[in-house]
C-alpha cells in the first residue's frame, strides 16, 4: 500500500467509527474518537478509551493524560505525529467508567482493521485494558517495561508489544511518572529489536523450502510461475527508507 492508500484506508475506517451505533457508548458520545497520527509510522500507541476532552474534540489523548504522553514522547525525541495513537474503545464510557467487555468486543474490528492497515513493527499498550487486549493474562504491575510478540489475530501481523502504564495512572500516583519515564526511555531500543524480529520472521518465511516435488522435466519457460520457486539466494538488505531515520536512531 502507498502512503496515500493507507491514509485513505484509515480515513474510511474513521468515517465508519464516527457513524457507529454498535454498542451503548454511541448513545452518550459527543464525538467518536477513531485515532490519529502518521499513516506511515512503525509505532502504534493504544490507550483505553476517550475521556471528556477527547469526546469534545474527537481526538485521542488531548487532555491531561495526553499532555503527559506528549511530554514522555518528547523525552525520547519523538512527537505525537511520528506515531499513531488510538484506543481500545472509540467512544467515551459515561463518567470515565471502565469499558465493559461487550463494548471492547464491539469496537475490536475497528482496531483490528487499523492495525492491518498500519502494520506496525511496535505496538505500545497504555494501561491495563490495552494490555489485556494484546497480552491477555498479564498484570501491568509485573510486565510494564517488557516486550513480547503480538498475536497476529489482533490485526498486527508482525509486531512486538511493549507495555506501559497508562499516563492517567501516573497523574494519579506521582511515583509512577518516574517508572513511565524509565519505560519510555527504552522504547527506541525496543523498536530496533522489533524491526529485527520482523525481518527475521520475514526471512524465515522467504527461505522456507516448498513441499512440492521437483519437476522431472523443466517446464517450458513461459509456464514457470516465479512465485512458486524457492529463493535461491539471500534476500538483499531492504533499501533505507525515510522511516529508518525518522526517530534519529541511526
Ligand atoms: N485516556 C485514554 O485511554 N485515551 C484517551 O484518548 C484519553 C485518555
Amino acid at each position: 500500500m502507498t502512503s496515500e492508500e493507507r491514509a485513505a484506508a484509515l480515513e474510511a475506517i474513521a468515517s465508519e467509527v464516527r457513524a457507529c451505533t454498535g454498542c451503548r457508548l454511541a448513545e452518550g458520545r459527543t464525538n467518536a474518537v477513531p485515532g490519529e497520527g502518521s499513516p506511515d509510522t512503525e509505532v502504534v500507541f493504544v490507550g483505553e478509551g476517550p475521556g471528556q476532552n477527547e469526546d469534545r474534540q474527537g481526538r485521542p489523548f488531548v487532555g491531561a493524560a495526553g499532555t503527559l504522553l506528549e511530554e514522555l514522547l518528547g523525552t525520547i525525541g519523538w512527537a505525537r505525529d511520528d506515531v499513531f495513537i488510538t484506543n481500545v474503545v472509540k467512544c467515551r464510557p459515561p463518567n470515565n467508567r471502565d469499558p465493559e467487555p461487550d463494548e471492547i468486543a464491539a469496537c475490536r474490528p475497528f482496531l483490528e482493521r487499523q492495525l492491518q492497515v498500519l502494520d506496525p513493527a511496535l505496538l505500545v499498550t497504555l494501561g491495563r485494558f490495552s494490555l489485556q487486549t494484546f497480552m491477555p493474562g498479564d498484570r501491568i504491575s509485573r510486565v510494564h517495561g517488557t516486550e513480547r510478540p503480538i498475536d497476529p489475530s489482533t490485526g498486527a501481523r508482525a509486531a512486538t508489544g511493549y507495555a506501559l502504564y497508562h499516563p492517567a495512572a501516573a497523574l494519579r500516583q506521582g511515583s509512577l511518572k518516574e517508572t513511565m519515564q524509565r519505560d519510555m526511555a527504552a522504547v527506541p531500543e525496543v523498536l530496533i529489536r522489533a524491526r529485527a524480529a520482523r525481518s527475521a520472521a520475514e526471512s524465515a518465511v522467504a527461505e522456507a523450502p516448498t513441499t512440492s516435488p521437483a519437476p522431472t522435466e523443466a517446464p517450458p519457460t513461459d509456464q514457470i510461475d516465479p512465485a512458486a520457486s524457492p529463493a535461491t539466494d539471500q534476500p538483499e538488505d531492504p533499501p533505507m527508507t525515510p522511516s529508518d531515520d525518522q526517530y534519529g536512531l541511526f
